[in-house]
């Protein structure tokens, strides 16, 4: 089968994937049928819907000049807001930093999608293994067809959700345990049993026993640390030059990964949803147990023990994250092992500053992270790196 012909190949229909996309048919002057999004999922930005809606979460983390179309202010108009948020109806930000609702996100994120026509360049399949030529990508996919491209964008996400061992065991034994970002898994609290334990510490552990926090719930939260309040996931001098010039001046990549590590408020809880959680937390509604735990599984359900205190329950709901290795699986790794592509110590590709891993391959997200640094996974991480793809978009 001869394989079809590309300009570029954007793998992932994602945030990241989305935005770039629109950057490089707006700001690149990349013909429409010269580029396609590839994603196995119905729907562009199936994961982002599917993510959010699980968690329950109301209001987007950060500030509402980031999203997916090109103005930055683009979200504010669209909204019927001035610069400041004002004038929009209430409940469609939440303050400080005008949030957007998820809802109004969403609904521009849709705007966006329509009005640079992006639904008819997905295709829905999935690349299942990538050959390099000097200054071309085949990209094999899961349905056997292949499509020959100038370029291809990873922007496949991050990796796997990560699972205690103990809890794999617990589902092993046939116990209802679940990750909160499963694939394909849409959470619904009630088809759940009523006691219900959540694990984890950071903002999606918070919202999650929120929302289950129904009154028809027993809802635990089981956290290894104290709840930290942090406004954003990392501090927002690293989305400009004050954090970040002195990021791109350290040439060793390892200390760069550390500062990425340092940098990054994981598990934290933004000041709104901290307050929330602590007054669920005193009126009843959610019992917190703080300490490691060690979990045990019998007929009569599932014992969770912390400090000695033993607490029945009937599932378990993680909230526990994402494995940290490099994302992309096989996929990335036979590409890295058949090209010799570069990695640094830390696994994750060695890029230059148009994120270009090879003429032929570029990336965004987790796998542009020692390039962008610590914002690199989150929605201005995927604006920055579409500002260095663009300029490989206007060279042709
Ligand atoms: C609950 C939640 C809330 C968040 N809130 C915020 C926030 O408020 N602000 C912020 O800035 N960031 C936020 N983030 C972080 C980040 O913006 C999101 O995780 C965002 O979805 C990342 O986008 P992405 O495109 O990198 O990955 P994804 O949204 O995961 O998209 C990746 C896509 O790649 C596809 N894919 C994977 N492998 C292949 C393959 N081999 N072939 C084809 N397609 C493939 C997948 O199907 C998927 O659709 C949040 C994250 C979560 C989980």
């Amino acid at each position: 089968m001869s394989a079809t012909t590309l300009d570029w190949l954007v793998v992932g229909g994602g945030i990241h994937g989305v935005h770039l996309t629109v950057q490089l048919l707006s700001q690149a002057g990349v013909e429409a049928d010269r580029i396609r999004i590839l994603d196995p999922a119905p729907r562009l930005l199936e994961s982002w819907r599917r993510r959010s809606r699980n968690t329950g979460m109301r209001f987007l983390r950060s500030p509402a000049v980031h999203h997916l179309d090109v103005d930055p202010w683009g979200l504010l108009s669209f909204a019927g807001a001035n610069r400041r948020g004002r004038g929009a109806a209430k409940g469609l930000f939440a303050s400080p930093y005008e949030r957007p609702s998820v809802a109004l996100f969403a609904k521009h994120c849709q705007k966006v999608i329509d009005d640079y026509g992006l639904s008819k360049l997905h295709i829905q399949d999935k690349a299942s293994k990538i050959e390099l030529g000097c200054d071309h990508a085949l990209v094999h996919l899961e349905s056997g067809a292949s499509l020959q491209v100038n370029r291809v964008v990873l922007a496949m996400g991050g990796g796997p959700t990560r699972w205690p061992a103990w809890a794999r065991a617990l589902k092993e034994q046939g116990h209802r345990v679940q990750h909160v970002f499963e694939a394909n898994s849409v959470l619904r609290p009630n088809s759940w049993p009523k006691r219900v334990a959540v694990i984890g510490g950071g903002i999606s552990a918070a919202q999650v026993a929120l929302r289950f926090a129904d009154g028809e719930h027993e809802v635990h939260l089981f956290s290894r640390h104290e709840l930290e309040k942090q406004q954003f996931d990392s501090d927002s001098g690293w989305v400009g030059p004050k954090n970040m010039r002195r990021f791109t001046e350290t040439q060793d990549l390892a200390e760069r990964r550390a500062m990425i590590q340092k940098a990054r408020h994981t598990g934290s809880l933004p000041p709104d949803v901290y307050r929330e959680l602590r007054a669920a937390i005193r009126a009843g509604k959610v019992h917190w147990h703080l300490g490691e735990l060690q979990a045990s599984g019998s007929e009569d359900g599932i014992a969770l023990t912390v400090n000695g205190h033993s607490t029945g329950v009937d599932a378990v709901l993680l909230a526990t994250g994402f494995e940290s290795a490099r994302p992309g699986g096989d996929l990335i790794d036979s590409l890295i092992e058949d090209h010799a592509l570069p990695c640094a110590a830390c696994g994750y590709p060695v890029v230059n500053s148009h994120l270009q891993w090879h003429p032929a391959v570029l990336v965004t997200g987790p796998l542009a992270e020692l390039t962008l640094g610590p914002v690199s996974r989150n929605i201005v991480g995927a604006r920055r790196a579409a500002e260095c793809i663009v300029a490989v978009g206007r060279t042709g």
